[in-house]
């Protein structure tokens, strides 16, 4: 019964790897009945990745973010088969998937394979550390709920251990010292976040701590948010300047060790100098790098060898060189920024697509029906009633082929930049707009809350909300 029916012979099986932004959009919008799904990934839930920074401080609780798959999967017309579970392996010739299940319980059987017809593969990127030794040791990424968990917890250790009895100046000051690499958006909505906690609770909860806790943004290229048009950058490092976070662009780090970091910067004498930074807390935000599994899926295809940061895909989002094949998001290369915007919108073309891939095979099996009745009708009138059926379904075919490749809609970018100030790059019916501040702070809050999955998460986040803003953040360290 239910999750345990065997596949339909008569379908295909599609199966879908990851529940990110590209895979529950293309999940949301299908239709289920026609085809054997399978879904499989090692969370068993969507996350909202644009409010995760929120979730760092308290603004946010996590779960509020978090949607079950189990929970929008079981409203779907028919039953989609979930395994949490990693991919390890992707075999494109022999048409199979292997798999293993990495979480803390483990049955008889841990890891095996899944047969698809049809693959999706959304299992977007990892962490870029470009080789820099002790990144991944001694850093807090922010990606993954646990990240942001991580992080909220750190913070708070940091300043306990501070405060605590006999702890040197110096001890104090490294403590205290908040460093972010990367000035990407996730850097820079970390950085806002963390000295809203630091100017709207901490400093009042540990008064102790307030003339010596420092936020620090370090980028190696010349500006911070590089997306955002030149107006917003000013803004934002202006806000930043205000709100005492210290921008340190132009300044690449060379190594991370458990205590400071290295960064190197051209001094005003021209030459390079590697200055030892020191940090309680170093959050790691440089972009994306490919995972594993595409990799090794990457270096099974002649026609990807040119392919560096991630699956080179067509206009159909099919891998090149890779039949029955499609990958969408953070792990597919098609000339877009890895952006949610970006996956969202390619898993529901691929819905589409997939949807009038099963009426195209429907309406051809009728047609070949049809045509094998015309030839054996020994009638004229039932000939004829037979090849008017034809011509509706010859057209009802074309009108259903007829669906363009995947087009990008770009509605804008917005990022959150602290005190409760945003910017925003939005495209509108009269151009481009590009505007920062409260008013559109507002709009950051009213259109992540319009975006966010269910109605839930909207009713959880807007109580968060409430609630961070009626008692504050709750500093406990867990
Ligand atoms: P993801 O959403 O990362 O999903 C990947 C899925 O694959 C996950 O479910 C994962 O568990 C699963 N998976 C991983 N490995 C495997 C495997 N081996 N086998 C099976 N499944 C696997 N973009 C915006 O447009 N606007 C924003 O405001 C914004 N804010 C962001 C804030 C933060 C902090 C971060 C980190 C990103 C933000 N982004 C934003 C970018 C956006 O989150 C990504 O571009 C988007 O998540 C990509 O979607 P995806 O489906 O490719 O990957
Ligand atoms: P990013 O790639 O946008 O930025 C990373 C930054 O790190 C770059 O500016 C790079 O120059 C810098 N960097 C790399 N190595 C460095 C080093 N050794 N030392 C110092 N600086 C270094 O990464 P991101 O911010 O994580 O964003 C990833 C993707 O997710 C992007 O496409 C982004 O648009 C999207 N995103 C969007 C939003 C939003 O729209 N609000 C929020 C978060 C993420």
């Amino acid at each position: 019964p239910g999750d345990q029916a065997e596949p339909d012979p008569t379908k295909k099986t599609l199966v879908i790897l990851g529940t990110g932004w590209g895979a529950v959009s293309l999940l949301k919008k299908l239709d289920t009945e026609n085809y054997n799904v399978v879904v499989v990934s090692p969370r068993n839930y969507f996350l909202f990745t644009p409010l995760l920074p929120s979730c760092t401080t308290g603004t946010i609780e996590h779960r509020s973010i978090m949607e079950p798959v189990r929970n929008f999967l079981r409203h779907k017309k028919a039953s989609v088969k979930f395994y949490e579970a990693e991919a390890t392996k992707i075999d494109y010739e022999k048409k199979v998937v292997y798999v293993n299940d990495d979480s803390e319980v483990k049955g008889a059987t841990s890891s095996t394979e899944i047969h698809f017809d049809m693959l999706v593969v959304g299992v977007g990127a990892e962490n870029a550390t470009f080789g820099i030794p002790g990144v991944r040791e001694h850093s807090c990424f922010l990606k993954e709920v646990a990240d942001a968990q991580r992080i909220r917890k750190r913070i708070m250790d940091c300043c306990e251990t501070a405060t605590f009895k006999d702890q040197s100046p110096e001890e104090r000051k490294r403590l205290l010292h908040m460093v972010v690499v990367g000035g990407g958006p996730t850097g820079v909505e970390f950085a806002g976040e963390l000295q809203d906690f630091f100017e709207n609770d901490l400093k009042t909860w540990m008064p102790e701590i307030a003339d010596e806790f420092r936020v620090t943004l370090v980028e190696a290229l010349p500006s911070v948010l590089p997306m955002f048009s030149k107006q917003l950058i000013d803004y934002t490092e202006q806000t930043f300047k205000e709100e005492t976070i210290d921008i340190r662009t132009k300044t690449m780090v060379k190594n991370v060790t458990k205590e400071y970091i290295e960064a190197e910067y051209v001094g005003a004498d021209g030459k390079k100098v590697l200055e030892k930074i020191p940090y309680g807390l170093l959050v790691w935000a440089t972009g994306n790098a490919v995972r594993p599994v595409v990799k090794d899926l990457m270096s099974q295809i002649p026609a990807q060898a040119d392919a560096r940061r991630g699956l080179n895909v067509n206009e159909y989002l099919v891998v090149k060189g890779a039949e029955n094949i499609w990958a969408v998001g953070d792990c597919a290369v098609a000339n877009y920024a890895p952006t949610a915007q970006v996956a969202a919108q390619e898993g529901a073309f691929l819905a589409r697509l997939f949807n009038q891939m099963a009426k195209t095979e429907e309406i051809e099996t009728e047609l070949k029906n049809l045509s094998n009745a015309q030839e054996t009708a020994t009638n004229k009138d039932a000939r004829d009633q037979i090849f008017g059926n034809i011509k509706d379904l010859q057209k009802r075919l074309r009108r259903v082929n007829s669906m363009g490749p995947f087009e990008y809609s770009h509605q804008g970018s917005l990022a959150y930049i602290g005190s409760e100030k945003a910017v925003a790059d939005i495209s509108w019916l009269t151009g481009n707009i590009a505007t920062g501040g409260t008013v559109t702070y507002f709009f950051w809050r009213s259109a992540y809350l319009s975006m966010c999955f269910s109605t839930r998460n909207r009713v959880l986040v807007l109580m968060d909300w409430i609630k961070a803003k009626t008692f504050g953040r709750d500093v406990s360290r867990e």
